[in-house]
C-alpha cells in the first residue's frame, strides 16, 4: 500500500510534544516581576499547551492510521464464495458480509480468492 505512516513519524511527533513540554515547564518556572509579564508568560503558555494539543491529536491520528493499515480484513461473499482484498472494488459489495482476519482463515472456511484482486 502506498504512503503507509511508519512509526518513525510518530516518534517524531513525539519528540517535537516532549521539546514543547520541557519549554512549557521551564516556562512556568520563569519569574514575573509585574503584570505584564504574567500576562505575556500565560500567553506563551497558553500558545505551547495549544501547539501541543494538536500535535497530541496528529499523533493519535498517525498511531490509528499505522494500525488500521496493519489490520489485514477480507471480505467474504456468501453467494459467490469469493474473498476480496479491502482495495478490491467488491469488498464492499452486496453479499460480501462475511469477514475473515487471515487469507486461512477464508480459505478453511471454503472460500476461493478473487480472481481480479487476488489476495
Ligand atoms: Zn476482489
Amino acid at each position: 500500500m502506498d504512503n503507509k505512516p511508519d512509526k518513525n513519524q510518530v516518534k517524531k511527533i513525539q519528540k517535537e510534544i516532549d521539546n514543547l513540554k520541557k519549554v512549557l515547564r521551564k516556562l512556568e518556572l520563569r519569574p514575573c516581576k509585574h503584570d505584564a509579564d504574567i500576562l505575556q508568560k500565560e500567553k506563551e503558555i497558553e500558545d505551547i499547551k495549544r501547539r501541543v494539543r494538536s500535535l497530541e491529536i496528529r499523533r493519535e491520528c498517525c498511531i490509528y492510521t499505522w494500525w488500521k493499515d496493519k489490520l489485514i480484513v477480507y471480505h467474504g461473499n456468501v453467494i459467490t464464495q469469493k474473498f476480496h482484498r479491502s482495495t478490491c472494488k467488491y469488498f464492499n459489495w452486496k453479499n460480501c458480509t462475511e469477514i475473515f482476519r487471515a487469507r486461512t482463515e477464508a480459505v478453511e472456511a471454503g472460500y476461493a480468492p478473487c480472481s481480479m484482486c487476488k489476495p
